[in-house]
């Protein structure tokens, strides 16, 4: 006899590692899912497991970037479209408040709240071999100056303090560096190795999550969308388009779309797709190290036989919908740095919405009056990293209730302070 029957709306990678945490705790799982597991943001992204580099996206560096970006479209990796301004005015202001130096660091020490349990969550699923093929040969951070390479330097010093990561390791010179990795460009000058994240390629995890999921008894219903979810009494109900399905509780995890499910609970969470945007390239030197390119806010992760470049945050007010030409300052931004790629020939080009809060910490909790729904959502660039310690959470949550809340990601945070 289960513990109670458990529908998760959003196969997501943390829908889907929510599952997992509530199969464990004996629950029955049926994850609901609008298009195909893991098709939102999940198997779009750079693979990084990295509680050493989780600090809250607002920051007035961010801030300066998409300001730039109305006024010159090609200049920033966060990228905002003029038109979309009346429909992502709630999420910036409130992004804006808090961008101060003061909310950023209380963010970050919060998010460590989830960014601490991260390791030992993510070995303990690689024991018993959900996870494979995660990859710890360190983060090659790639500088053009030796100023630019001790600035960032610096600032990893300071992270480690946080007790997350060892020290980087000292800066090198282009030599050096080339003895690491064959296949730098010009740009590459000074740099550093920093360890401590980890990477993996998560298209991979979403398959082996569900296989593991469905081995142990889990329902999978795709191309199903649900329009609205209410608690009645000790029941709660999902209507989609194909009829009312019922369970003991419900966990909202529907990514950048879970705004629409949020608001008739009452929850005014702000959560906006932020647009991110990866592709293959075939290197002649595939790396071995994740590379970060200067201040592109670029990345390169190796993935088994592929080479996967990611970056730009995107707003135009939707979650669907591919932009060439940020790929194309993607590319742009990245070609200084690597050496031997026909970038004409890259392949595989996707876009994803992650879900992007406000203070850029995610919501998770119950709902207002509603203890049967538990929301998990609005984790912006970080779901594959917090998605373990989340779905340790959403698990507390379906069995103890409201006593299981962590106020740093109460769903309500964004709706009491407007009113
Ligand atoms: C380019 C890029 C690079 C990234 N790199 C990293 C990284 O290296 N490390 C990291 O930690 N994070 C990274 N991220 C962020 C990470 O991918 C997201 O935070 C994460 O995927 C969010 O997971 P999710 O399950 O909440 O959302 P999603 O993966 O988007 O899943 C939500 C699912 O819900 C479904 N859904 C929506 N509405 C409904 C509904 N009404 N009914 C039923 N189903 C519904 C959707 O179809 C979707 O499948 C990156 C993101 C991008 C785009």
């Amino acid at each position: 006899m289960p513990a109670g029957e458990v529908a998760v709306v959003g196969g997501g990678l943390i829908g889907l590692f929510s599952a997992h945490s509530l199969l464990e705790r004996g629950y029955a799982v049926t994850i609901l899912e609008a298009g195909t597991l893991g098709g939102g943001a999940s198997r779009v992204n750079g693979g990084w497991v990295c509680p050493a580099r989780s600090d809250p996206l607002p920051s007035w560096g961010v801030v300066r970037d998409g300001m730039r970006s109305l006024t010159s479209p090609d200049s920033g990796s966060f990228f905002l479209h003029a038109g979309a301004l009346p429909r992502v005015a709630g999420y910036l202001a409130r992004f804006l408040a808090s961008s101060g130096a003061g909310r950023f660091s209380r963010s970050w020490d919060e998010l460590d709240l989830l960014n601490g349990r991260t390791a030992g969550l993510v070995d303990e699923l690689v024991e018993v071999g959900i996870i494979d093929g995660l990859q710890d040969e360190g983060f090659l951070m790639l500088h053009s100056t030796r100023d630019e390479a001790e600035a960032s330097w610096a600032s990893l010093r300071a992270v480690s303090r946080r007790g997350l990561c060892p020290a980087p390791e000292p800066i090198v010179g282009r030599p050096a560096l080339l003895e690491l990795e064959p296949g730098l460009g010009d740009a590459a000058q000074f740099g550093f190795v920093h360890r401590g994240d980890r990477w993996l390629d998560p298209s991979r995890l979403v398959d082996r999550l569900a296989a593991s999921l469905s081995s142990r008894g889990a329902r999978f219903v795709t191309d199903t969308q649900v329009r609205a979810v209410r608690q009645r009494g000790t029941r709660v109900e999902l209507a989609t388009g194909s009829g009312v399905v019922e369970a003991s509780h419900a966990v909202i995890a529907a990514g950048a779309w879970s705004e629409q499910l949020l608001r008739p609970l009452g929850i005014r969470g702000y959560v906006t797709p932020g647009k991110g945007y990866s592709f293959t390239i075939q290197p002649e030197h595939p790396p071995t190290h994740v590379l970060r390119l200067g201040d592109t806010h670029v990345g390169v992760t190796p993935m088994g036989d592929r080479t996967r470049v990611v970056g730009m945050v995107e707003l135009d007010g939707t979650a669907e919908g591919l932009h060439a030409g940020r790929v194309d300052v993607m590319k742009r931004k990245a070609a200084p740095y690597l050496s031997g790629i026909d970038w004409r020939a890259s392949t595989d080009e996707q876009v994803g919405p992650r879900p992007m809060t406000p203070d850029g910490k995610p919501l998770i909790g119950c709902a207002p009056g509603a203890d049967r729904i538990v929301v998990a959502t609005g984790h912006n660039m970080l779901g594959l990293s917090l998605a373990a310690p989340t779905a340790s959470l959403v698990a507390e949550l379906v069995v103890r209730g409201r006593a299981a809340a962590v106020p740093a990601f109460d769903p309500m945070r964004f709706t009491r302070r407007r009113g």
